[in-house]
């Protein structure tokens, strides 16, 4: 077992975590705190050698891992969930140095990460499906787990993106590696080396990289599948770069979502929820309210009451009490705000909220609400994931839905409106994967997430989810005798099991059809018994007959289907099930 089993958990070293075992490397880096733009704690940079190492791993733990049953699975992921809750604090702790969200929302994703955990441990197992079954053949549909996925995460929800991959991945029996964001490596790196307690070596691992490994990983021939979540930009180029080894992929990418608000609405009561929607987390959330639509009639009364609600909040270093507005994650993401606000002024369109982007120690900007720009606005087409939002006027219902679908994403949306059926006609003319009625958007765990046109490819979440992360098998399986011996003992254990009919009604329809000689080769004391009226005995001489099926010619097809091999579906609607004698025949009402 690992050598980290048991061992006491330090909040202040980080490690790749590679067959159970932690790992450091000659090469190092550094996330940097964007509240105080200084460098945090060294982190490892791994390379092609360990990711290989934890590939090998990966297939070695699927060997074990593949063959727990679902409901022991479930206890490993269970036990996690509790080790998780366990170091809550100090895991948001580290999310709040490294991501920059204010202390109360670290904790939050903390528990929702763990709750992600949790919902999969009251995931019922995964049924075989008939999909048909005759006299002839069996259909059988199975979901299998796939192997050894690589997951590719983004920096702005480090705990809670991770998980949604690790909880789906682990449960349907493969293995997992996380590759985390550079930026934000430390709080998964520390959940991963924390869970190996309760796994097989190679389940669960994490590689943090440079820019080389995200590549590195999708070319990997002994990688099954990735689950990607960033931009759209980088998941074409994962797309691109798994096709040489035609590996599975879940991408979960980029949007430019809207916010739409009908004229019914109060906007008082409202803005709270649609301020939420477009700036929460300094507007780094994949599905946030990136362009807000608010009718006419109400479009001056819903500005103040948003403007009110965004220069009520404090925006400052997460690090600070009462902050609502952390600062972005990165410099990088800083540099792309700066030049949505400095595109807004060059072009002079008016600021609502003026905003700020005064360089500070940290990245914090001060959230801005651009006044109704043109629908040609780089504000209003691209993916800003900041704290500007563009606030349009809208009038009529086709020409909204026209500009709200003008994009080639399709993440998500919402719907501010107080007639519900006309908020749900509008939500269901959005292209996008998830649209939320009245509330601001907040994923849960229980509820399949996907984005449509360049938003993504699958999805993530729910039950619908977990198909994601599994191979499906088809079995035709055709019940007529193959075996050297086709004459059985009438001893043979065999169960018929009547789907339609009685047993009196398949021993009278086999004897009209021993009168009209479909059924051949069935001979001396076999052929009496049919012939008498006791149906036990025709019943066994039946069964003792299953395996020379060929003997048995189904009604005749229809001349629109003569083939011999699919004929109309016989009346003797059975299957053989099992190793049961003649006296378990079970007959279904
Ligand atoms: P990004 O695309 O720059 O990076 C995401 C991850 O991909 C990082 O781990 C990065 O190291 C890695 N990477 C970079 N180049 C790669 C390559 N060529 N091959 C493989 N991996 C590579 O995204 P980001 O800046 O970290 O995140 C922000 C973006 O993510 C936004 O567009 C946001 O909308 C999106 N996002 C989407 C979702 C969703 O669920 N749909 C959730 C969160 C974020």
């Amino acid at each position: 077992m690992s050598k980290l089993n048991g061992a006491p958990i330090d909040f202040t070293t980080f490690h790749n975590i590679i067959d159970g075992q932690p790992r450091g490397s000659g090469n190092i880096h550094h996330g940097i705190n964007p509240s105080s733009g200084k460098p945090l704690w060294d982190v490892p940079i791994a390379s092609q050698h360990d990711l290989d190492d934890a590939v090998k791993a990966a297939q070695r733990g699927f060997e074990t891992w593949s063959k727990f049953s679902w409901e022991e699975r479930q206890v490993v992921i269970g036990k996690m969930y509790d080790e998780f809750m366990k170091y809550e604090s100090e895991l948001g702790g580290i999310i709040r140095l490294e991501g920059g969200k204010p202390m109360p929302f670290c904790n939050m994703e903390a528990a929702g990460a763990a709750n992600v955990l949790k919902f999969y441990t009251t995931q019922p197992p995964m049924e075989d499906e008939i999909i048909s079954d005759d006299a002839n053949l069996r259909l059988t549909m199975r979901h299998i787990p796939l192997g050894v996925v690589g997951a590719i995460c983004p920096w702005n929800f480090p705990l809670i993106i991770p998980m949604n991959k690790v909880g789906p991945a682990l449960l349907t029996g493969s293995c997992i590696i996380i590759k985390p964001s550079p930026f934000t490596p430390y709080g998964v790196l520390k959940v991963v080396e924390i869970m190996q307690r309760f796994l097989p070596p190679g389940v669960l691992q994490a590689v943090n990289g440079d820019a080389s490994m995200g590549p590195l990983m999708t070319e990997h021939p002994g990688i099954d599948k990735i689950s990607f979540t960033g931009s759209s930009a980088t998941g074409k180029r994962v797309m691109a770069s798994a096709a040489k080894t035609l590996k599975r992929v879940t991408l979960e990418l980029g949007g430019n979502s809207a916010a739409i608000i009908c004229p019914d609405v109060d906007p008082a009561k409202i803005a709270p929820k649609v301020a939420l929607g477009a700036f929460y987390n300094s507007g780094q959330l994949c599905v946030a309210s990136k362009r807000l639509y608010v009718h006419r009639d109400i479009y001056q009364e819903m500005l103040k009451a948003l403007s009110d609600v965004v220069t009520g909040w404090k925006t400052g270093p997460s690090t600070e009490d009462g902050v609502m507005l952390g600062p972005v994650q990165n410099e990088m993401q800083h540099q792309i705000v700066k030049g949505y606000f400095e595109d807004c002024a060059s072009n002079g369109y008016e600021f609502a909220v003026p905003g700020s982007i005064e360089k500070t120690d940290g990245f914090v900007i001060q959230p801005a609400i651009v006044q109704n720009p043109p629908d040609s606005a780089r504000i209003v087409r691209e993916e800003q994931f900041g704290p500007i939002v563009p606030m349009m006027v809208w009038d009529t219902e086709d020409d909204l839905i026209a500009r709200v679908n003008d994009t080639d994403t399709g993440l998500g949306g919402a719907v501010y409106c107080a007639d519900l059926d006309r908020a749900q006609r509008i939500a269901h003319r959005i292209e996008a994967g998830t649209i939320w009625i009245n509330s601001n958007e907040i994923p849960r765990t229980e509820a399949y997430f996907c984005g449509h046109k360049e938003s993504g490819l699958g999805g993530e979440g729910g039950r619908q989810g977990l198909f994601e992360y599994m191979n499906t098998q088809v079995t035709h399986l055709y019940k007529g005798d193959v075996g050297k011996d086709s004459k059985l003992s009438d001893n043979t254990n065999l169960t018929l099991r009547y789907i339609d009919d009685s047993l009196e009604e398949v021993v009278t329809s086999l004897r009209l059809q021993l009168r009209s000689h479909r059924i051949t080769g069935m001979e001396g004391e076999e052929r009496e018994a049919l012939e008498t009226d006791d149906s036990r005995a025709a019943a066994n001489v039946y069964v003792t007959r299953r395996r020379g099926f060929a003997n048995f010619a189904p009604p005749l097809a229809p001349a629109s289907n003569p083939s011999p091999l699919f004929p109309r579906h016989p009346p003797l609607a059975f299957s053989v099930r099992g190793e049961k004698s003649i006296d378990d025949i079970q007959t279904r009402a």
